[in-house]
């Protein structure tokens, strides 16, 4: 199963890697994420009593009462896979005696914004020049920690630094949740208690070895903790105790914080002495059907068909393959992603966020912004526009999965199909003009 960590940016730019992990996403962007209510300003606020938006059965508000209501009898029926777990029958009911379903993650979970922001929008707000400033007051703080963890885990201390930027801007917003309580909710309440079962009892597990205090873990709706925001199972694989005190603090311990988020990364595939990818120039020529994450060629094949860096700069590493993102259709900039890319993917599955990642590090490297620009003109659908996108799609007979109002990789592949049909570029971006012409045919 992929890691669910925090992610911010709507589902609207999540790439289709398993809904489940696309999905899941967290309250530290008020209106960044367009996922959750603008009003939404944390645990104080109360659940709402109203029907959940996804229309699930457990997210009735009759049934999100019954089982908050059931909720010390869940626990019990938990406990003996805690005991398979070596938690002490002690240990478990401490952490549990206090414990009361925190019922506003219930909207938070399935609120389904109707106006959702443009990929350049999470763009500007993830990558600008305070974050930017930000991260090399940071990197020189802490040259000596990172100059370590390059060497031991191999990875780029400027994707380590921009992971702690966009994930939490530096551990300035990281949620402000106890990750027992939201856990231990979710694990009993709503439509996901499966998943967040593992990831309750992942919390009791660290908690119970001292790695962190329950105080100190804390963090966004779905369980999403520290600077870098690692879930709880996530955590469980990858922390490590840099320090050497004994503790794995991924919360208050820089070199914990930095080693564990490199391991991370390092376990996910990362290659050291690469890049995460480049932004490129598109000839007009191009075949867009090759525009497919599941299509990566060689940079030199790219070359052949007539990409370029954008800047004009060669690409260092030209038999490494990469695939092509045109995230805002033909207007905007392509990018070729590499394996790197693929592995921030992975921290976080959403393509807007992966590529803020990608692009901050840069930026704290000292390299440039993005040469071209994108289509700032265009209207980004709304919730129900895209909905009604999707629908016109499958009764126009192209597969875009059960229509959710999540624009992800196919429902691309679908425009692009559609578009080709007509006799246009088959670049696969959602435009308001895209809609029009799917309505009247
Ligand atoms: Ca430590």
């Amino acid at each position: 199963m992929l890691k669910t960590r925090s992610t911010l940016v709507a589902a609207i730019l999540a790439a289709a890697l398993g809904g489940a992990a696309a999905q899941d996403r967290d309250d530290r962007y008020p209106g960044v994420t367009g996922s959750i209510t603008p009003s939404s300003s944390g645990a104080a606020q109360e659940w709402s009593g109203a029907d959940g938006a996804s229309g699930h059965p457990l997210m009735t508000a009759a049934a999100i009462r019954q089982a908050a209501a059931n909720f010390p009898a869940c626990l019990e029926r938990i406990w003996p896979m805690a005991a398979g777990r070596s938690i002490t029958r002690e240990f478990y009911q401490s952490a549990t005696a206090q414990l009361t379903p925190d019922l506003r993650i219930m909207d938070l979970m399935d609120n389904q914004p109707e106006f959702t922001k443009s990929f350049w929008d999470y763009l500007d707000i993830l990558v600008n020049e305070p974050r930017i400033a930000k991260g090399r007051e940071l990197l020189e703080k802490y040259r000596k920690t990172f100059d370590a963890v390059e060497q031991a885990y191999g990875v780029d201390r400027y994707i380590i630094t921009a992971i702690w930027g966009v994930e939490s801007n530096y551990g300035t917003l990281g949620g402000d949740r106890p990750v027992l309580r939201s856990t231990a909710t979710l694990a009993c309440v709503g439509r996901r208690q499966n998943y967040f079962r593992e990831e309750f009892l992942s919390t009791l597990e660290i908690l119970q070895r001292g790695d962190l205090r329950p105080d100190r873990m804390i963090g966004s709706w779905a369980g999403a903790f520290g600077p870098t925001q690692f879930m709880p199972t996530a955590f469980k694989r990858f922390a490590v105790d840099f320090d050497h005190d004994g503790r794995r603090d991924v919360v208050d311990s820089i070199p914990d914080l930095i080693a564990s988020t490199a391991n991370n990364l390092k376990k996910d595939g990362w290659v050291n002495g690469q890049s995460w990818g480049y932004e490129v120039v598109i000839p007009t020529t191009l075949n867009f059907m090759l525009a497919d994450h599941r299509r990566p060629m060689p940079l030199r094949e790219w070359e052949r068909q007539g990409l370029v860096r954008a800047g004009g700069k060669p690409f260092p590493h030209p038999d490494a393959t990469a695939y092509l993102l045109v995230p805002a259709g033909v207007q905007g900039p392509g990018f070729l992603m590499m394996a790197n890319f693929t592995a921030i993917m992975k921290y976080n599955p959403a393509e807007a966020y992966a590529l803020a990642i990608g692009h901050l590090a840069d930026r704290l490297r000292g390299g440039d912004r993005f040469v071209q620009d994108w289509p700032r003109y265009e209207r980004v659908l709304t919730r129900d526009e895209r909905l009604e996108l999707q629908q016109l799609l499958a009764r126009h007979g192209y597969d875009v999965g059960d229509p959710d109002g999540h624009l992800g990789a196919r429902t691309r592949s679908a425009i692009r199909d559609f578009q080709a049909k007509a006799g246009q570029i088959p670049d696969g971006f959602a435009s308001a003009t895209v809609l029009e012409q799917l309505r009247v045919r």
